[in-house]
């Protein structure tokens, strides 16, 4: 029994119905000294019960032996959901005994193979010997089969949850690609509106159309975020490595929030390391890695508060973010003086969707869709981010990289 227990919880970790179905066949042949070990599976089409997996008997005997009958053993077993348990004496019982007509059968055990309350298929164990199968046998038997089975269903309803995921996702992806036109067009009717041409607003209008603005460009930023995820998701987001000077791009990306800095009157305390060298980089990845990390902290900061920002490099065996790092790395850090994170919530800052309580019960506005992304992208392109927070006192992203450059970890992989 103790070998049995083995083997079941080693049947638990197989994620591929094919080794599912060749390792029960081998370990329970094993288990009950079988010479043959056979698995048919109903199949619709033929409406035959065909061979899946097979021990013991030559490859080429498989079609030979796909069961219609009703009469025969194997059919009955199946479709009445039987163990049979036979020793092959007479003539009469070798005509009733899958492979004995090719094979030294003395004795077969049959089990159905059940799925989802629905009978499915039979396996088949046989000795050439006449040792009868006891009921040490049947059950130990029996009870491989039913773990195979159930293990057999968890990894359909996986491959099904997988399927609808995927499904959801094209779906998300599309409906966010079909929704950017209309919101390009309201900002941009909108720009019309705010310019002079079409004549002077009063200033509540102008607050009327800078609130629409704003509500507009929240809408496109969630729209553009669900277009990136589903990418990911959908395993259609390209890396796309090329050499690219990671302080001008840094610089560049910081000066797309210079109005927002402005506006809130933030002190962004830059430093770059002019030494770094060229770095193979997906701009993309990089842009989406800088952009969130810098929009939070603008958004997560109050007014007149302080930022960090800085492209470094570190060497191997020196400390980051209070981690040893193990090679030459490029370093990028944004560190803000602004709202934290609450210690309760550090686990979740990456899932999808989520947003720490104190976000969700300010007006900021968010979407919980950029630190999961920027987690996607950092662990597919080689590198690696964590960060350190405390409520009402500020929060800090570091993310690293090989100095060498990002990597297609997909590609590698
Ligand atoms: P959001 O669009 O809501 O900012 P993110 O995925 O970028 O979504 O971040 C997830 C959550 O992590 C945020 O809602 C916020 O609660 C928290 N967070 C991220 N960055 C910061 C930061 N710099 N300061 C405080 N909280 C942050």
């Amino acid at each position: 029994m103790a070998i049995l227990y083995k083997i079941m919880a080693s049947i638990f970790f197989i994620k591929d119905a094919d080794r599912l179905f060749a390792f029960s066949l081998e370990e329970a042949a094993q288990l009950s000294a079988s010479e043959i070990a056979v698995l048919w599976i109903y199949d619709r089409k033929s409406e035959s019960l065909v061979i899946k997996k097979q021990i013991g008997i030559k490859e080429d005997t498989e079609s030979g032996y796909n069961v219609k009958e009703p009469a025969s053993l194997l059919w009955k077993s199946y479709s009445e959901n039987i163990v049979k348990n036979i020793l092959v004496n007479s003539d009469s019982d070798k005509s009733s005994v899958p492979f004995s007509k090719d094979y030294e059968i003395g004795s077969c055990l049959i089990i159905p193979f059940k799925i989802e309350q629905e009978n499915n298929g039979a396996f088949f164990f046989a000795r050439a010997s006449k040792m009868p199968y006891d009921i040490t046998d049947e059950r130990m038997l029996t009870i491989l089969v039913r773990e195979c089975c159930a293990c057999y269903e968890n990894l359909l309803v996986r491959d099904n949850l997988r399927k609808i995921d995927q499904a959801k996702t094209e779906f998300i992806s599309l409906a966010a690609h079909q929704l950017r036109a209309p919101i390009t067009a309201i900002r941009l009717n909108i720009e019309g509106l705010s310019s002079k041409d079409v004549g002077k607003l009063n200033n509540d209008q102008l607050g009327y159309i800078n609130q629409i603005n704003e509500s507009g460009l929240h809408m496109l930023d969630l729209v553009n975020a669900l277009l990136d995820v589903s990418r990911f998701d959908l395993g259609v987001f390209k890396i796309d490595l090329r050499p690219v000077n990671v302080s001008d791009f840094a610089e560049s990306v910081l000066d797309e929030f210079k109005l927002s800095i402005v506006e809130k009157k933030l002190i962004v305390k830059k430093l770059y390391d002019k030494s770094l060298p060229i770095f193979q980089a997906d701009e993309k990845s990089l842009r989406i890695i800088l952009q969130n990390l810098l929009s939070n902290a603008i958004k997560y900061t109050p007014a007149k508060g302080k930022i960090n920002f800085e492209i470094g490099r570190v060497s191997k065996g020196g400390s980051f973010g209070g981690e040893k790092i193990e090679q030459d790395s490029l370093t990028i850090l944004v560190k803000d003086f602004g709202a934290g994170i609450p210690l309760g919530q550090h686990d979740k800052i990456f899932s999808r969707l989520f947003r720490a309580d104190n976000a969700v019960k300010s007006d900021i506005e968010g979407t919980g869709l950029g630190l999961y992304l920027v987690k996607k992208v950092v662990d597919e392109t080689g590198g690696s981010i964590w960060f350190e927070s405390v409520e009402n006192k500020g929060s800090t992203f570091y993310v690293i990289f090989p100095i060498s450059g990002m990597k297609n970890i997909k590609s590698i992989n």
